[in-house]
């Protein structure tokens, strides 16, 4: 997971936001089993509305997943950080803040998972760093243990609901590791953006 500064809400989000969500929650009224089947991104001049959302979610990530920062140059897929299919958040499916670029695998693993405690990337607090080790000999991540309970019992649940450490996970990491620090070392024209996991090669260990 790697920090990253959000864009204002676009402009169509903030004209239409109140429209939508009316019309989302009147759907999920007359059909109150199953919010996300019901859940579509309206049009706007003929193209669903997603498409320019994921443009400018993908920016802000340089094209990387929101959550693993895995995916480069990814056409991923628009999570709801409080799921759309959880009634409890019908109103927040619309909110820009609520909307996150993500991966195939981040998705099939978050799907309506959430916590209260759940860490984002684009929180002005957030580096990973402060909630976060990682161990290169296993390339797992656990919770930084100089940090507060709070925060690791924080970096706890996020492992968990976006299953960070899964073996496959795991080792996707060790082989970027593997080529991205290579180029690091070797390539004088590298550029950590086109790598996947840059938060890893953001750690001191990497550039001592
Ligand atoms: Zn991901």
């Amino acid at each position: 997971m790697k920090s990253f500064q959000r864009h204002p809400a676009p402009e169509v989000l903030i004209k239409n936001h109140a429209k939508w969500t009316q019309q989302y929650q009147q759907k999920v009224i007359e059909n109150p089993n199953k919010p996300s089947v019901v859940f579509d991104w309206p049009r706007v001049n003929g193209q669903r509305v997603s498409e320019q959302l994921i443009f400018i979610l993908e920016q802000q990530t340089q094209f990387h997943c929101s959550y693993c920062d895995g995916g480069y140059r990814l056409r991923g897929t628009i999570d709801h950080f409080k799921p759309k299919s959880d009634t409890r958040f019908i109103q927040h499916a619309f909110d820009w803040d609520n909307l996150y670029v993500a991966c195939k695998d981040c998705q099939d693993f978050k799907r309506s998972k959430y916590d209260d405690v759940l860490l984002r990337p684009d929180d002005p607090d957030f580096h990973f760093e402060k909630y976060f080790e990682y161990d290169f000999w296993r390339h797992e991540i656990h919770p930084q243990k100089l940090a507060s309970l709070e925060d690791q019992h924080r970096a706890q649940i996020t492992i968990d609901v976006l299953c960070l450490n899964h073996p496959k996970r795991c080792e996707t990491r060790r082989a970027q590791f593997k080529l991205s620090r290579n180029s690091m070392l070797n390539d004088k024209d590298f550029e950590i953006d086109i790598c996947n996991y840059r938060f890893i090669l953001e750690l001191p260990e990497v550039s001592l």
